[in-house]
This record gives structure tokens, C-alpha cells and sequence, in this order.
């Protein structure tokens, strides 16, 4: 079935609507490509067609390319891969031209047959290229609708002449968060941004584009960049003030990617080498930069992670078979600062909530969270006033049980004891109905522990959020080991209602997300108290791509909170305990005072406004940096490999039951190097046998810890890789 179709007018006009079979918004794919170009050559051909309209079936206009397309081109291009890639782009720079040239002379640039791109919704990454390459841009009024180039934050950007078109069209200065930053827009925010042309009532969409195809004259089908005396706003690269565009933004680039991210720096070389030559030329420089990017590992690690795997995660790859267990009434015990996240979430995806707490003040402390959340919405003009009365009334704020009634899942938040808990659990089950699911949001006590308060075991499962609730995507879900099925299910439907991405993993100290993190801050401490400076080990973290050294991350979550952790596990582990030089440090800065962040003081230093100054100078006074320090790379694989082979012994040890869920998880829940595409992705990366080796030098030198799982001795030796092995059972 054809994916676009032609339909001449009486008037005149030509309307190619794009309206791909059998899926809910249009994404380009090769056929697309083949169909658009030829229905364009036609149109241009036929002497009854006076100019083009070109819109959408749906009430969207296009997602983007396919990106699984994209993630396969590398491998449908043969032998010659990079070639096979960049002649690919090419063909599809050649159709895009034809339609901005849209069979003008050249030369006198008259005789152009005027085509109009109406976006009856969402306009996104070549769903937003296409329209540029028109002469003028359309959108409906739909204020849901987003329109933008997001494409760098899968790793890519946009390579179908968005780039190109972008900066000649409003300048690199203006073009910039638009490209760099991936943002997306309403349309009347789209139109204020200078990204299209007008916005118009749904109705009156085609009839509007139609009417501007009739009455446009020659002039109004020259893009700036075909008509002579062309000056790039801003300027060039070598104009005084162009300049000052380019070296600032390449050092901005810099500064936010570490140079990790492949995708920023060809974007940013795109532009800036395109901006010196004739248009067709910046184009061929866009697909060269364009094919270089999709020939690094990394964009393909970042398209199978943050599209392909989260997507699949997103639509319950990992569901049992249940009934459809969306959540009609919630309960939510504590208002603290998860309990009043939690309650957000939810009333803000539509979810009634009754939020408990021991004292109406605290519960209705928990409930004012969520106002100030909407009224911050408001003043950034995201919120209607409607929306927060609404958002507002499905919270109910209490101190009585009797409210929990007629509630289909409770989550508790309230303080990490295992007695409180326990109590809360039974009170809460004596209120609810027998068919109620009960969630706990612990984030170090056992699922199965907490269970055994329980009177019905197989409806008690870990819904764990990360902190803050309303930022954080991912929510990882923890089966006791006799929680039920249907209980999965009902987690897993909860999770798509407030719109996260779930991983449901099997119950284990830490679960998956904290055991990983939690090694890697420890790497970092012990390496102060061994005496690596500690700029060496923030900055090696951020080099790597971390968003947050393991110092800065600790004194988010605060030093007592590790404390209270390092006991714990202490206590539980007794003499197999590893983490003495760690606790050494960690356990002074608790005598000190230096609580982290909430204290004012931590691993670092901050002024009275709480903002972060310097690292603390007294931690060196303490801890006195050794006269040799290690290499980079040393530093790197430590923090490195503390994680990512926890991440191994979670999948070896059946915690972690698919890698997906792992990279996914890793990027969404801690930050894990997103260039990479999580842990598993990056020993892809590198192979099971350099892993190996590197671990093995690891443990050599710094103890028992980095000693590589038989898991990953196994790969080395088979030469297997991660998804080789599990990726495609798991997609299955
Ligand atoms: P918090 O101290 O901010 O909030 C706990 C709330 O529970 C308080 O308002 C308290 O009054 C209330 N509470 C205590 N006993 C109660 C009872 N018997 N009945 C009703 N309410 C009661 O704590 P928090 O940071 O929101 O953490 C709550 C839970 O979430 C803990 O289990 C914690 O491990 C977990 N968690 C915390 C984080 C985090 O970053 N803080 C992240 C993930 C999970």
C-alpha cells in the first residue's frame, strides 16, 4: 500500500498527503523516499498542476525517519559502508532540492512551481526537514502538536539538510538550541522561534495552503541562500561577529559533551564548514559529517538504547499476560518528598490519589508540593489554571485510612524501617479491597523481607522511584520472590500511565539501579582516601561522560545517607565487608559535619546560596593527594568498571533478566554514560576480551573487586557479545 498519494484539484493543486498504513504517525522509510520523489517529478511534470500542497493523513504530521531504518542503513549499505551511507543521504539531499528547487531556471529562478508544507500536528526530526526544504510552512493550531529537530538527543542530528537549512536560514547564533539542544516546540512557539511561517485553525489548514500556492509569485519560492547576494545572518565564520558565534558555541559544545558525544561535534563541524561554502556544497559536508556520525558505534548504541529499547520497554515488552490493571484510585502512604512525587505523577496523569501522612499538616505539606510544581508550570505558561484546579482535586490529602477505599494500588514512601513499614502495610490492607496491589518504594530493604507483613504476598511488589519523582524517568519495578504476576502487570500499567520507563528486575540488595551506583561512588571515595586528587577523579568521571562526579553525586544524596548504607551493608556482609578505606572517609566527613549539599557542605565547598563553589580544601588537608598520580585512564576504568561489572553480576546472578532493561535502566536511572548506550552496549563497544584484560590489570592492582565475573570470562573467551547473546532472546 502506498505510504503518500496525489490528488489534483480542481484548483489547480496538488495535494500529496503522506499517510503511512496501519501505524498512528507517519516516519519516512525507504519506500517513503521513493514514492515522495516520484510523485513530486509528476506533479512538477504535469502542466495542469499549478503548485503542490503537501501534508498528512493523520493528525500528526510525521515522527521522524524510521529510526530502526536508520540503525540499519549501516548494514543494508554493503561492503562499503560509509560510501553505501553517504550516497544513501545524498539521494535523499537530491529530493529535498528538487523540491526547494521545485524545477525553477536556475539562472533567472523563475518557473517554479510553489509548494506549501501544512502540519496538521507533530513536525519532528525529517518530519521537520521535508517542510524546511518547502517554501513556506503551515501549522495547525494544535497546541499538543510539537515541532523540532530532536535527533541529538538519540545521538544523531539532523542529516537530511536541517542543519544546513537552519543555520542559513536564522543563523548559527539562532539556530543553536535547536539543533544542540533538541528542543521541540508548539506551533505558536515554533512561529515566535521563526521555525515556520504560519499557524492556522485545523480547518482551514489545507484550504490556507492551497490559497497561498495560488497567489504565490516567483520571489516567494527563492530561499535566501538561492538568491544572489546571500548574507548568512550573523554572519560566517569569518565575519567579526560570526566568529565570535562559532568559537563560543564550539566551546560550549565542548564544555557540556566532554567531546564524548560524536553527534554534537559533527553537528557543530556541519555547520561551521558549511557556513564557507555555496549551499549544495554544505550539504555534501552535512552527509559527510551526517555518514561519519552513523558510522560511529555510538549513535547506533544511543538509537538501540534511548528509541528502539526504551520504546519496546515503554510498551510492556516486559509485561506478563493480565488484563489491562490501569490504575483508577491510588494510594499513596507518607508525604515526604517521594510520597508528594509519587502523588504528583499521578494526579497529573489523571490518577485520583489519596495521599496519607501521620498528621494532616504533613499531608497536606505533601499536597502543596504538587501546587507548587503546577504553579511553577504556570508562570513557565506549560499550565492552564483549569489544569491545576484539576491536577489539585484529585489529591486528596489525610490522615484517614477509610479514604484508601476502592483503591487499586497503594504505594508506601513512608520513613526506611522495616517496623514502620510493616505496620503501614497491615493497616493498609485492613482499609483495602482484597484485590488491591501493594507497592513499596524502599530503595535498600529486600522485597521479600517486607513482604512477610503482608497477608497476601503475591500482590506485594517494589515500585521504585528515583528522586525528584516528577524528573526522573525511570521507575524500576521489584519482584519479591512470591509476587504475583498480575501485580507486575498492574506496576508495569501504572508506570505507562504516568508516562515513565519502566525495568522490572528480581529482588536483591540494592535491585539494580543503586547496586551499580552505589560501587561507583564508593570508587570514588576510596580513591580519595588513597590519595588520588579529587579534581582528578570529578573531572575523569566527567570526561567519561557522567553527568555527576561520584563527590558531587554523594553530596546529593548526602553523605549520612552513605553512612547509614555502609552500615547496613556492613552488618549484613560482616568480614567479606571490602569497602574499610571508603568508610574511612566517608565516616570522617560525617564527624565533620559535611553532610553534603542539604548541609552546605560536603566534598565540596558552597556559598550561602547553597551554590556548589570549589571542592573543599580541607578534604585534601586530610587526605593529602599523593606526589604521583595515576593515569587518566586508570581513574576512568576504576569508576568505569565499578559500575558496569556490578551490571554483569546483575544479569549473571538473574537480577537483571534482560540487558535492555540494564542499559536503559543505567542511562535513565543514574546517568551512566548515554554516548555509550549503557554498560552492556559499551562492552559491546569495546569486546568481552579487552574488557577482560582491563579488569584484569584492575584487580591486580586494586583488589578482589575488579575481578571479572565468569560471565564476562566466558564472552572473552567465545568472542561473544552482549546483545549477540541475550539481545535477541530478550527482543523475542
Ligand atoms: P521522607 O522522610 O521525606 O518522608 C517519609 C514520610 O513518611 C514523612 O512525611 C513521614 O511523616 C511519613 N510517615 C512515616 N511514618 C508514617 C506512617 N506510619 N504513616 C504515614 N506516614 C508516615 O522520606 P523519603 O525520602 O520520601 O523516603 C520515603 C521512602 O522512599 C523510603 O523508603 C526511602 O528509602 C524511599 N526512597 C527514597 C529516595 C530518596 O531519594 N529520598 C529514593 C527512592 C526511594
Amino acid at each position: 500500500m502506498a505510504e503518500f498519494t496525489s490528488a489534483l484539484g480542481a484548483d489547480g493543486v496538488a495535494v500529496i498527503t503522506w499517510d503511512l498504513p496501519e501505524k498512528s504517525m507517519n516516519v519516512m522509510t525507504m519506500q517513503g523516499w521513493d514514492e515522495l520523489e516520484a510523485l513530486i517529478d509528476a506533479a512538477l511534470a504535469d502542466e495542469a498542476v499549478k503548485g503542490i500542497v503537501l501534508t498528512s493523513g493523520k493528525d500528526s504530521f510525521a515522527g521522524g525517519m524510521d529510526l530502526n531504518v536508520i540503525a540499519k542503513m549501516k548494514d543494508m549499505a554493503g561492503d562499503n559502508s560509509a560510501k553505501g551511507l553517504f550516497d544513501g543521504i545524498m539521494r535523499i539531499h537530491g529530493i529535498l532540492r528538487k523540491i526547494e528547487r521545485a524545477g525553477m531556471d536556475h539562472k533567472t529562478l523563475k518557473g517554479g512551481k510553489p509548494i506549501a508544507a501544512a502540519l496538521t500536528g507533530t513536525a519532528l526530526g525529517i518530519g521537520f526537514e521535508i517542510p524546511l526544504a518547502c517554501h513556506r510552512i503551515f501549522a495547525s493550531d494544535n497546541a499538543r502538536a510539537r515541532i523540532g529537530l530532536p535527533e541529538i538527543l538519540v545521538g544523531i542530528f539532523p542529516g537530511a539538510g536541517g542543519t544546513t537549512r537552519l543555520v542559513r536560514k536564522m543563523g548559527a547564533m539562532a539556530a543553536s538550541p535547536h539543533l544542540l539542544e533538541g528542543k521541540t516546540y508548539e506551533p505558536k512557539k515554533a512561529l515566535s522561534n521563526g521555525l515556520i511561517d504560519e499557524v492556522v485553525p485545523g480547518d482551514a489548514l489545507l484550504a490556507r495552503a492551497k490559497a497561498w500556492v495560488l497567489e504565490a509569485s516567483d520571489a516567494d519560492l527563492v530561499k535566501p541562500w538561492d538568491a544572489k547576494g546571500y548574507k548568512m545572518p550573523g554572519g560566517t565564520p569569518y565575519h567579526p561577529s560570526g566568529f565570535m558565534t562559532f568559537v563560543g558555541a564550539a566551546a560550549m559544545v565542548h564544555g557540556r559533551t566532554q567531546g564524548v558525544y560524536p553527534a554534537a561535534k559533527a553537528l557543530l563541524s556541519a555547520a561551521y564548514e558549511g557556513a564557507l561554502v555555496p549551499f549544495d556544497t554544505a550539504l555534501k559536508i552535512e552527509a559527510r559529517w551526517f555518514t561519519n556520525v552513523l558510522m560511529h558505534p555510538s549513535s547506533a548504541a544511543m538509537i538501540r538504547a534511548l528509541f528502539q529499547n526504551k520504546q519496546a520497554l515503554e510498551k510492556g515488552a516486559n509485561r506478563p499476560a493480565a488484563e489491562d490493571q490501569s490504575v483508577r484510585k491510588l494510594g499513596v502512604m507518607g508525604a515526604g518528598m517521594m510520597g508528594a512525587g509519587i502523588a504528583y505523577v499521578a494526579a497529573n496523569a489523571g490518577i485520583d490519589v489519596v495521599l496519607i501522612d501521620q498528621a494532616q499538616e504533613a499531608a497536606d505539606k505533601g499536597k502543596a508540593y504538587s501546587e507548587g510544581l503546577l504553579d511553577k508550570g504556570m508562570q513557565r505558561k506549560k499550565v492552564t489554571a483549569e489544569k491545576k484546579e484539576a491536577v489539585l482535586g484529585r489529591i486528596l490529602a489525610t490522615t484517614d485510612y477509610a479514604a484508601l477505599e476502592g483503591c487499586d494500588l497503594v504505594v508506601e514512601a513512608v520513613f526506611e524501617d522495616p517496623g514502620v513499614k510493616a505496620e503501614v502495610t497491615k493497616k493498609v490492607e485492613a482499609a483495602v479491597g482484597a484485590d488491591c496491589i501493594f507497592a513499596t518504594n524502599t530503595s535498600t530493604l529486600p522485597i521479600s523481607d517486607l513482604a512477610k507483613a503482608s497477608t497476601r504476598p503475591g500482590q506485594f511488589i517494589g515500585i521504585h522511584f528515583f528522586s525528584p519523582v516528577d524528573k526522573m524517568m525511570l521507575v524500576e519495578i521489584i519482584r519479591g520472590a512470591e509476587t504475583g504476576d498480575r501485580a507486575v502487570a498492574k506496576a508495569l500499567d501504572f508506570v505507562r500511565q504516568i508516562r515513565k520507563t519502566p525495568i522490572v528486575v528480581n529482588d536483591a540488595r540494592f535491585f539494580y539501579a543503586n547496586r551499580c551506583i552505589i560501587p561507583y561512588i564508593n570508587e570514588g571515595i576510596r580513591m580519595v582516601g588513597e590519595g588520588v586528587a579529587p579534581a582528578l577523579v570529578e573531572n575523569a568521571a566527567r570526561l567519561l561522560g557522567m553527568p555527576v562526579g561520584p563527590l558531587q553525586l554523594v553530596d546529593e544524596t548526602s553523605i549520612d545517607l552513605g553512612v547509614k548504607i555502609a552500615k547496613a551493608t556492613r552488618a549484613a556482609m560482616g568480614d567479606a565487608y571490602p569497602d574499610g578505606t571508603v568508610d574511612d572517609v566517608l565516616f570522617w566527613m560525617a564527624d565533620e559535619g559535611r553532610l553534603g549539599r542539604k548541609a552546605n557542605a560536603g566534598f565540596y565547598a558552597y556559598d550561602e546560596k547553597g551554590k556548589r563553589t570549589a571542592l573543599w580544601p580541607g578534604l585534601g588537608e586530610k587526605f593529602a593527594p599523593a606526589e604521583v598520580q595515576p593515569e587518566l585512564s586508570e581513574v576512568q576504568h576504576r569508576l568505569l568498571m565499578a559500575q558496569v561489572l556490578e551490571a554483569v553480576r546483575a544479569l549473571e546472578e538473574g537480577v537483571l533478566m534482560d540487558i535492555r532493561e540494564g542499559d536503559v535502566g543505567a542511562i535513565l536511572g543514574w546517568g551512566f554514560a548515554p554516548w555509550s548506550g549503557g554498560p552492556f552496549s559499551w562492552l559491546d563497544m569495546i569486546g568481552a576480551g579487552r574488557a577482560l584484560e582491563i579488569c584484569e590489570g584492575l584487580s591486580e592492582r586494586h583488589g578482589a573487586r575488579f575481578t571479572p565475573p565468569a560471565l564476562l570470562a566466558e564472552m572473552a573467551a567465545q568472542g561473544a557479545g552482549f546483545y549477540g547473546r541475550f539481545g535477541a532472546a530478550a527482543a523475542a
